[in-house]
């Protein structure tokens, strides 16, 4: 999506090897009318697969879920963060590493929330080892869900996250895909 490549060219700030910052129109300060784009953008990938429910976590997927739920008219779960592992049989758990935070943490969705007959739409910011999109593939998987696919904004191709899902079958699109940031020279694949 060349609208979403422009800026991060122009705006994105590279942390260190393996982060990038979008805050000032993503992750902190959000650009609605970009956001809108995109929402258009993952209505035109997926409109023909049958969604009925968009699954993401929170909270930077939120946004990005709900302005694209408005084309799909559907509604948006959000996986809780720091949910107890021993919250009952009432929720879907799954365990999430986040290489930014390095650390461990569990993700819940109330089994009220989703359910075998749901065809479910995956939206995220950052795809990058995997490990939150496979979070919640789990999640889809425990309730019986049907997976159409992920959308994500932003994939860092070369920390292999994406390479590995879709490997095992799964339908990943990302709007924006890094090959590589080395010597803070962002390259689009
Ligand atoms: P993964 O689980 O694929 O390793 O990382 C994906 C999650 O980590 C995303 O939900 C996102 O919140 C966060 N993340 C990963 N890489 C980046 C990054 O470069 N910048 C920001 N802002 N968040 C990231």
């Amino acid at each position: 999506m060349d609208l979403l490549k422009e800026r991060i060219r122009k705006q994105a700030d590279i942390i260190n090897a393996d982060v990038l910052r979008v805050d000032m129109f993503l992750n902190h300060q959000i650009d609605v009318g970009l956001l809108n784009e995109i929402g258009k953008e993952f209505y035109s990938l997926f409109k023909n697969d049958g969604i009925n429910k968009i699954l993401t976590v929170e909270a930077s997927g939120i946004g990005i879920a709900c302005v694209t739920a408005q084309y799909f008219s559907v509604p948006v779960v959000f996986a809780k963060k720091g949910v107890n592992r021993n919250v009952g049989n009432e929720v879907y758990t799954s365990s999430v590493f986040s290489f930014t935070k390095s650390a461990h943490s569990v993700i819940g969705v109330s089994k009220k929330y989703l359910s075998p007959e749901d065809t479910v739409l995956i939206i995220d910011d950052f795809l990058a080892n995997g490990s939150a999109l496979e979070g919640l593939m789990d999640i889809v998987r425990q309730a019986n869900a049907t997976l159409a696919g992920a959308g994500i904004v932003i994939e860092k191709a070369f920390q292999g996250g994406g390479a590995r899902i879709r490997a095992s079958g799964v339908r990943v699109v990302s709007l924006a895909i890094i090959e590589s940031m080395d010597g803070g020279k962002i390259v689009f694949g």
